[in-house]
């Protein structure tokens, strides 16, 4: 072989190493994906914004539930990444956990590990079982790289494909509103975003077995759903809306207990 084939070979191989990698867990095929660097950086960015500009809970039960289930989440997932060759995809991931007091019915993880919460969606949650719910799906969101995925599309459905870093440069306020559109960032949406319905499944399969992995029984998590649909009343929040079928969810959900239950290790045991 030629040097310059080796080269090329080489280079070649590095090249679908970066765009072409795939989910933990589900093992589906992700290509195009933005680098995660500069996902992060503008994570920090937007998480300190969206901090500051709140009014953030950090005593009592509540909150301590939301860093409880977070922390035992977050170092079950970290382990788990680490003795399955995933470690690069949550290197420099420096997770915080905050409860934001809003109404709002919203929850997210941006890349990075940066959590917040809303008091509005304590209600549904009732415990920290089910914060953990909420938790094990938002991390797997991250972890799944779903908003990468919604960001690198956002790009080329609005700016015609352009790299990020130069997004930023030229259109910042957009870049800006399409990072929070792809991540479910923001209190003024009403409702939590939804994601696709391929990358909402993706996310509660992921995160039944992320729950589990923590200690907390994953039974719990079509238990919330539940809850969820039935506060739905006559004006639904807008994620039921979107995926019309909650009961295929829940449904969806048992089918992935078995799996998610070889995971399951009782706290304390
Ligand atoms: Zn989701």
């Amino acid at each position: 072989m030629s040097k310059i084939k080796i080269t090329l070979t080489a280079l070649l191989s590095v090249f679908l190493l970066e765009t072409c990698t795939r989910v933990p867990i589900t093992g589906r095929r992700q290509t195009n994906l933005l680098p995660e660097t500069e996902l992060m950086a503008m994570a920090l960015t937007n998480y300190n914004q969206v901090l500051s500009e709140s009014k953030i809970i950090s005593t009592g039960a509540n909150a301590t539930s939301v860093k409880n289930a977070g922390e035992r989440i977050s170092s079950a997932v970290t382990k788990y990444m680490n003795s399955h060759g995933y470690s690069k995809r949550i290197a420099n991931y420096q997770w915080q956990f905050n409860l934001i007091d809003d109404p709002t019915v919203n929850a997210w993880c941006m890349p990075g590990g940066k959590v917040a919460f809303y008091t509005g969606i304590l209600p549904i949650c009732a415990d920290e079982n089910g914060v953990a719910v909420v938790m094990g799906h938002e991390i797997a969101h991250a972890i799944a790289r779903h908003g990468n995925e919604r960001m690198s599309q956002g790009l080329l459905l609005e700016m015609g494909g352009v790299a990020l870093d130069v997004a930023t440069m030229t259109k910042p306020d957009q870049t800006r509103q399409l990072f929070q559109l792809a991540y479910g960032v923001g209190a003024n949406l009403g409702v939590m975003l939804p994601f696709s319905r391929k990358h909402e499944s993706e996310a509660d399969r992921m995160g039944l077995i992320f729950m589990a992995m923590a200690g907390y029984d994953p039974h719990e998590a079509p238990k919330f759903w539940e809850r969820m649909s039935a506060l739905g009343g006559s004006r639904p929040p807008q994620i039921l809306s979107t995926h019309p079928d909650p009961e295929k969810r829940v449904e969806a959900m048992n089918k992935n207990m078995a799996e998610a239950m070889k995971y399951y290790k009782p706290a304390g045991s």
